[in-house]
């Protein structure tokens, strides 16, 4: 989609800093991250958010954080998946992202 930054991103439109890709999935270090490890995973074709997503879609992001968490060395430590849909959850970019955060001791609450 031509006005998506994460669109961009995956077409090289706009630099990024990838810590993996695979067929379907790239992932990315987020440029403003909130915790030692963050890192935003999406697939590459552009889907709006979970609502607009099919299941094959979702399995394979989730197979690229499972093998993402033991690449970054944090399967043991353990980490978070997030991902926001819609203005009331903060969504800021329309291209269905999940965040990976790691690398400290999250906060108890989540909202
Ligand atoms: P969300 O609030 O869930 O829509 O998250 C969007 C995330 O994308 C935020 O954490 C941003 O810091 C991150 N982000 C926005 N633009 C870029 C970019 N060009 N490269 C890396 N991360 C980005
Ligand atoms: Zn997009």
């Amino acid at each position: 989609m031509e006005d998506c930054i994460f669109c961009k991103i995956i077409k090289k439109e706009i630099p990024s800093d990838i810590v993996y890709q695979d067929e379907n999935v790239i992932a990315f270090k987020d440029i403003n991250p909130q915790a030692p490890i963050h890192i935003i995973v999406i697939p590459k074709i552009h889907i709006k958010s979970v609502l607009e997503a099919d299941k094959e879609t979702i399995g394979m992001i989730f197979q690229a954080i499972n093998k993402i968490a033991n690449q970054e060395k944090i399967e043991k430590t353990g980490f978070r998946v997030i991902t926001n849909c819609g203005k009331n959850a903060g969504q800021t970019v329309e291209h269905l992202h999940f965040h990976i955060l790691a690398g400290r001791e999250l906060d108890e609450k989540i909202c």
